[in-house]
């Protein structure tokens, strides 16, 4: 394996980062999940906006270019000639020392590793998720703004160790208005009466590209889409419930809180919405070997 750190690849053992740099002191910094599907990676030019986003809303300058950091991941799933795998993409606020002021900390650190992928179970996908919601509220977009994709998941890991402890693998996050907001590591979609919704970012989620995906899919397949606020109770009285994400695409939910949704199986917008974005991976990105 060949990892990249700041314009440089080292092997597994030597890919090292400084014990003073922020992004492990402080969670300060931001990465990005990405995928690569048929030696393409999926919706790049969104993920490495997404990246440039959060840098701006943190005041972190990344040190090169959207151009060059698209180059650099490119070269990195070369460099460990993978067609299909999963890349985490970091930018921290570099080394610094123990204060918490970023003053100190000279240059942001990159680093790129492109690993082969560890799906999740095929029966997830045929039988569909029981989640619980996580105590745990999402933080506020006046706090740490969900949005920002921050090196700072605490938050996330709290609420999935709630499920953990609950026998489930992903749990529903709450604002804290008591809103959904989304889950640990994946956006909510519901569907009820052939009209889908979803909550806007604003009440507290990341802006998924995934969800973007879905969004271009929903118009594609003439179905309803609405961003709107969300109760739990909607949850429970959805006919679907589906979660995206890139490690998980498009995951169905058939138990919310013990409820059973809709027949308590796959349902048919589910089902039709998890092929359109299949075939979407496979027919688009951007190639790794041009
Ligand atoms: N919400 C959170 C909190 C996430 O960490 C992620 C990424 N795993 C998502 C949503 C889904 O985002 P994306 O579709 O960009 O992977």
């Amino acid at each position: 394996m060949k990892i990249y750190i700041d314009g440089k690849f080292y092997g597994k053992e030597d890919a090292k980062i400084s014990v003073f740099d922020h992004g492990l002191l402080y969670g300060d910094g931001i990465f990005e999940g990405i995928r690569a599907y048929n030696g393409r990676v999926f919706m790049l030019e969104e993920h490495i906006d997404r990246l440039y986003d959060s840098a701006k809303a943190i005041l972190l300058e990344i040190p090169i270019s959207k151009k060059e950091m698209t180059e650099a991941l490119l070269e990195t799933c070369r460099q460990n000639n993978l067609k299909e795998c999963y890349i985490r993409l970091v930018v921290t606020r570099g080394t610094g020392n123990l204060g918490l002021s970023p003053d100190r900390c000279e240059r942001p650190t990159i680093f790129i590793i492109a690993a082969s992928l560890e799906l999740y179970p095929e029966n997830f996908y045929k039988e569909g998720l029981a989640v619980v919601t996580a105590s745990t509220q999402r933080t506020s977009p006046a706090a740490l703004n969900p949005a920002v994709k921050s090196l700072n998941y605490l938050n996330n890991v709290m609420a999935k160790l709630e499920g953990k402890l609950a026998g489930v693998h992903e749990v529903i996050m709450l604002n804290s208005e008591g809103l959904v907001a989304e889950c640990s590591g994946d956006n909510i979609f519901a569907i009820k009466n052939g009209r889908m919704t979803t909550p806007p970012i604003y009440m507290g989620a990341l802006g998924g590209i995934t969800r973007m995906a879905l969004f271009k899919l929903a118009k594609e397949l003439g179905v309803e889409l609405h961003e709107v606020p969300m109760t739990r109770y909607d949850l429970f009285v959805a006919d679907e419930i589906f979660l995206t994400g890139t490690g998980a695409e498009v995951i169905p939910v058939v138990k919310v809180d013990g409820r059973t949704i809709g027949e308590g199986s796959v349902g048919a917008w589910t089902r039709k919405f998890m092929g359109a974005y299949h075939d979407l991976t496979r027919r688009s990105g951007t190639p790794i070997f041009p």
